[in-house]
């Protein structure tokens, strides 16, 4: 199975509702997709989407990393030397993950159909549905609190609730989430880097002891900031998971080693795909730290691939992948089986993508 040709194509699908953050608000999902075409009709489909606050990739870079860079290490090759075109991928540009994460879930999947293997079972296949958390976007109190009713109503039972851009107007809004939804419902909280160390702490605290029962506060502190995040997980009751922190497998290995973190989230966007994100799991395993696995505003191309690795991991225990159910349409043909908060992998070999609907994929010229 050779690679013959790379191609590049926008999908654009609309949110349910904004999504905003400490960070950005956006309106729809508007993201690259990557298909790699072989000599034996195999295409393996990848997805990319320009996440520049986050990851520093627009859409122009990851058009132009595949275009300039990405293309010249893989075309003419064989999946079969899978290892290699790993290595090659990584090492043909620096940084650009989102970029990597869209051509290496590609190339997996075209593995996957080489051997007739779903992903999930090339990896370890430790089960095949999981249950993911739902967002609720930063609004004022009584919206959040609406929000996550209607979450509730929807079947979820796990919220994960964006806070951090007025530090005192949190616990506000956490009461308020609180009081609306049944006393079973689990709460983690993402502050996207919104605080310092130690607003981070006394705000943590507070929360505890009004009894919000947070599970678990997301990326409390500016993602460079190791020391500061080794701060919040010393003092905070509530367990600290490293997002932003986490980008590469040797960002991972430090904030394990640092005891910087309870948690780590790993995002394909962030760390150049399932090979580096398996290096994460692997880390995360030897040192005994649960992982979360999450996406960006994903579509199904992409967050389909995450479904894979977390169905693949037992490290994995959290799973915050509702990026196609924040979308109010889907236009990517086969994959996992999103029910709400119910992903089931496909036994399909690859990653069981067919493909995109006509007309809802907007061909790059090279
Ligand atoms: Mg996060």
């Amino acid at each position: 199975m050779k690679i013959t040709d790379i191609r590049l194509g926008m999908i654009s699908v609309p949110l349910r509702v904004p999504f905003k953050t400490a960070l950005r608000s956006v309106n729809s999902v508007e993201d690259v997709v990557v298909e790699i075409h072989t000599d034996s009709g195999a295409i393996g489909y990848g997805e990319a989407p320009p996440t520049g606050v986050i990851t520093g990739d627009t859409t122009g870079a990851i058009i132009g990393a595949v275009n300039d860079h990405v293309k010249k290490a893989l075309i003419g090759r064989d999946v079969d030397d899978f290892e290699d075109l790993m290595i090659a991928l990584q090492g043909c540009i620096l940084k650009n993950a989102s970029a990597k994460a869209a051509v290496d879930m590609a190339l997996w999947d075209l593995y996957g159909q080489l051997y007739h293997i779903p992903v999930y079972k090339l990896m370890g296949g430790a089960r095949k549905s999981i249950v993911t958390d739902i967002t609720i976007s930063v609004n004022d109190p009584d919206e959040m609190a609406r929000d996550a009713q209607n979450a509730i109503e929807r079947g979820y039972d796990c919220l994960k609730v964006k806070v951090g851009k007025e530090p005192e107007k949190d616990i506000a809004r956490l009461s308020a989430i609180r009081q609306a939804v049944p006393a079973k419902t689990c709460i983690r909280i993402d502050a996207n880097q919104g605080w310092t160390a130690k607003e981070a702490v006394r705000i943590l605290n507070g929360m505890q002891e009004r009894g919000l029962d947070i599970e678990f506060v997301e990326q409390p502190v500016i993602a460079h900031d190791f020391d500061g995040l080794k701060y919040v997980t010393e003092h905070s009751y509530v367990p600290v998971l490293a997002d932003e922190s986490v980008f590469s497998p040797a960002d991972a290995l430090k904030i394990m080693q640092m005891g910087a973190a309870d948690l780590v989230n790993i995002k394909l966007m962030k760390c150049g795909g399932l090979y580096n994100a398996l290096k994460i799991a692997s880390a995360a395993e030897v040192y005994g730290v649960e992982c979360m696995i999450g996406c960006m505003l994903e579509a199904k191309i992409s967050v389909n691939a995450a479904v894979h690795l977390a169905c693949a991991k037992k490290i994995i225990t959290k799973i915050d992948l509702d990026g196609p159910m924040l979308c109010s349409e889907d236009p990517i043909l086969g994959g996992a089986a999103f029910d709400e908060k119910q992903i089931t992998v496909s036994d399909e070999p690859g990653l069981g993508i067919k493909g995109i609907e006509a007309g809802k994929i907007r061909y790059i010229p090279v």
